[in-house]
């Protein structure tokens, strides 16, 4: 009887399993391509599903973007220098989430990095050396510890005219999170969730499989030369190969070391596995300007999170864990 009961549980599993179906849909919000991975029911259930992950983007970008005048952090920028402004919890916790991981970083990752947004336009057109006093100018106005908080009000100042705080490098992990949590709470046991590049999976495919992901080689983009399994987990790749700028044909890439206010140079791309996207999409970033030995450094001691690094000169070094395919 047992064993009918649990042959019978077995095949109804099996017959689930294979009634569900993979839906997937890509569209481009905070000016970048995203794609919703879903395993449903059916494709109805998936389409709603992935409706309601497209108006959590949207309500993110209207937390968090810089080109939305009306967005809570526009007004944050807009009043530098005058008053502090109230904002909602969401954006108040995530501010201050990204003082600890500026903490934890040294100063490599500083959402205040964005006053040299102004000096910097990075959209793979050749430009001139920016004056270095225009420079100079940008990074006293940088400085995660200048960001004033008022955790009783929920209100932030910054407290000199000129300083600006940008969301590029949290963003997208951020909002690939809170589309998972969404996702996860309408009853979507297995999916994945892709903000150009910063990623986040949970259970399996529709075919029993783990989700995977092969990092390419940005010197040889036709070639992955590592695959990863992907189980509720996140990971995020950022490289400096799509926005960068040429000076005196030198490639300067859009991540800003914000103690100089001049883009970080020597790595061309890096992903960092974590549990959460939010933590990978700052590390990634922050790994650009500590540099390869002082990332990984940092990386290897940080539990559940791990690393990988292709430097400018096309060498591939990874954090203490990270086995790839070719020494396998
Ligand atoms: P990608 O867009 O390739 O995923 P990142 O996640 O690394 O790139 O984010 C890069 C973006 O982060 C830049 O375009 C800029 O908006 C912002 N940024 C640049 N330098 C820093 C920094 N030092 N700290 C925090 N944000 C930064
Ligand atoms: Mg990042």
């Amino acid at each position: 009887m047992k064993r009918y009961l649990l042959n019978f549980l077995f095949l109804f599993f099996f017959v689930s399993m294979q009634s569900q179906e993979l839906v997937r849909k890509s569209f481009e919000k905070m000016g970048s391509l995203f794609e919703i991975s879903v395993v449903a029911d059916n494709l109805e259930q998936g389409n709603q599903a992935i409706l309601k992950g497209i108006a959590e983007i949207e309500r993110i970008e209207k937390l968090i973007s810089s080109w939305d005048k009306d967005s809570e952090t526009s007004k944050i920028n807009l009043m530098a220098g005058i008053r502090y402004v109230v904002v909602s919890d969401e954006l108040f916790n995530l501010i201050k989430r990204s003082v600890l991981i500026s903490e934890l970083t040294n100063g490599a990752f500083d959402i205040s990095y964005a006053s040299a947004d102004k000096v910097w336009e990075f959209r793979g057109q050749s430009i001139r050396m920016p004056d270095s006093v225009s420079v100079a100018e940008s990074v006293a106005n940088i400085g995660y510890k200048k960001v004033i908080l008022d955790e009783n009000k929920k209100s932030v100042f910054l407290p000199r005219k000129g300083m600006k705080i940008g969301f590029g490098a949290i963003g997208k992990g951020y909002a690939a999170d809170k589309v998972r949590e969404l996702l996860e709470r309408e009853g979507i046991s297995a999916g994945l969730v892709n903000a150009s590049g910063d990623m986040t999976a949970w259970g399996t495919q529709n075919n029993g499989d783990p989700w995977s992901i092969g990092i390419i080689n940005p010197l040889d983009k036709t070639k992955v030369f590592s695959w990863f399994p992907l189980q509720h987990q996140a990971v995020v790749t950022s490289g400096d190969y799509e926005r960068f700028v040429l000076i005196d044909s030198v490639r300067y890439g859009h991540i800003i070391n914000p103690k100089t206010g001049y883009p970080s140079k020597g790595i061309l791309s890096t992903t960092v596995f974590a549990p959460k996207a939010e933590i990978a999409d700052a590390l990634s970033t922050a790994i650009f300007v500590m540099g390869h030995e002082v990332g990984l450094h940092l990386i290897n001691q940080l539990p559940n999170i791990e690393a990988l690094v292709i430097t400018d000169k096309g060498k591939v070094l990874t954090s203490n864990n990270i086995k790839l395919d070719e020494d396998k």
